[in-house]
């Protein structure tokens, strides 16, 4: 099976969605993570600078990728902060990223958290754009030759991907038992230095989340996604 994360920052699908990629590495299906920015905004020292703080990231991200079992990683060089205005040139990398790949499943954020009715306040900006972007292009346009008829003539045809999982999403139903996982998650998680190098209980912040996802589904430590199967 070809799975591909889409996601908007180093740590992102790590933390939600880590054992699981770990899983699926374990059983042997082929995985891709495509991260739209390089987080060069996440840093609390302001002597950093954004192109510092991307090269760091970005090496933290191929440490705690190794730690998981090497799932191939794709940087794109959008502006972490400002995917929201970064127009339409991010459905079409969105595209042409799925028609490349060719994934049976893809994990992108839920572009619905922070929404009214919605329990999750996740306003983060861009991972609201990214899950819009990336469910827009798997329903809609990855799948319709008239869309980007440029990346047909390179090569790439149409693609329909069979389902989507979103992580940070408040409408779960679809659990991943990450037991024998679990332990490599946490050692990827903390190869995010620059993002959790002075959390007093990294392990227990984790094994908080993983209790509470599977507790609905009766798994001991797990990781829940919305599912959604595009027909
Ligand atoms: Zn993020």
């Amino acid at each position: 099976m070809k799975i591909l994360l889409m996601t908007a920052h180093p740590d992102d699908a790590d933390i939600m969605a880590g054992g699981t990629v770990a899983r699926w590495l374990d059983e042997g299906h082929d995985v891709c993570s495509t991260i739209f920015t390089h987080g060069e905004k996440g840093h609390e020292d302001p002597r950093m600078t954004p192109e510092r703080v991307a090269t760091l990231r970005e090496t933290e991200q191929r440490a705690a990728a190794a730690v998981l079992g090497g799932p191939r990683l794709i940087f794109l060089d959008f502006v972490d902060g400002e995917l929201s205005w970064a127009g339409p040139t991010l459905v079409e990398a969105a595209t042409r990223l799925i028609r490349q790949e060719r994934p049976e499943v893809i994990v992108t954020h839920d572009p619905f958290a922070g929404a009214p009715g919605y329990r999750v306040p996740q306003l983060h900006p861009d991972h609201r754009v990214v899950g819009a972007t990336v469910v827009d292009a798997s329903y809609f346009r990855a799948p319709g030759p008239l869309y980007y008829p440029d990346q047909g003539t390179a090569g790439l045809a149409p693609h329909r991907v069979r389902e989507i999982l979103l992580i940070m999403s408040d409408h779960l139903d679809h659990v991943v038992d990450i037991s024998s996982t679990f332990d490599r998650k946490v050692r990827a998680v903390r190869e995010h230095a620059s993002q959790f190098g002075r959390h007093p209980d990294l392990e227990g912040f984790l094994r908080g989340l993983a209790t509470r996802a599977g507790a609905a589904f009766g798994v001991p430590l797990a990781e829940s996604f919305k599912r959604l199967a595009p027909s």
